[in-house]
């Protein structure tokens, strides 16, 4: 996940950054550590100034920061905007990601009203595949504690099939 990602996820617009030091390592140990010169608008709203980290080293996952986030007025932030040069969140993949959120809040909400509730504990179902022959049912999402069942009709099944392809090839989170 790059920077950009990583701010507009935690609620950060009107993001400008540069990248300031990299390579150096914490203490001694083997650590690599990207910092980044940034300022952002905290919920659309208020300028900060702080800088982004990045840690990775070869044992850990790769661990991301926001340090030193302090209040700048607005002047500052539109001098530090074209210092940093100009704001970046608005590119492509960011209007790509809003489109499929929408679609993917969609098809859940429509697999909601496809999938019926368990005969027996009033749950949602989920669509299982016998054994014997693979031909799909509706089973408990609490099986084995649960072992209602109910028969699938062919419409809904290809309806849910189509809409969990459909979801698996969005691919961004
Ligand atoms: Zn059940």
């Amino acid at each position: 996940m790059g920077i950009l990602e990583w701010l507009v996820d935690r609620g950060y617009s009107g993001i400008a950054f540069k990248l300031v030091y990299e390579h150096e390592s914490q203490s001694g140990s083997m650590e690599d550590v990207e910092r980044y010169d940034v300022v952002a608008l905290k919920d659309n709203v208020t300028p900060k100034r702080f800088t982004w980290v990045t840690y990775s080293t070869r044992w850990k996952p790769m661990t991301y920061s926001v340090q030193n986030e302090t209040d700048i007025d607005h002047v500052a932030y539109r001098e530090a905007l074209e210092a940093l040069g100009g704001i970046r969140d608005r590119p492509s993949w960011y209007v790509k990601r809003v489109q499929e959120e929408e679609r993917r809040t969609y098809i859940d909400k429509e697999l909601a009203g496809l999938y019926p509730t368990c005969p027996d504990c009033e749950q949602q179902m989920v669509i299982r595949h016998r054994k014997r022959d693979h031909a799909p049912f509706f089973g408990c999402k609490s099986f084995p504690e649960c072992t209602g069942t109910r028969s699938v009709d062919s419409t809904s099944l290809r309806r849910i099939m189509s809409l969990l392809d459909e979801k698996s090839r969005l691919t961004m989170r």
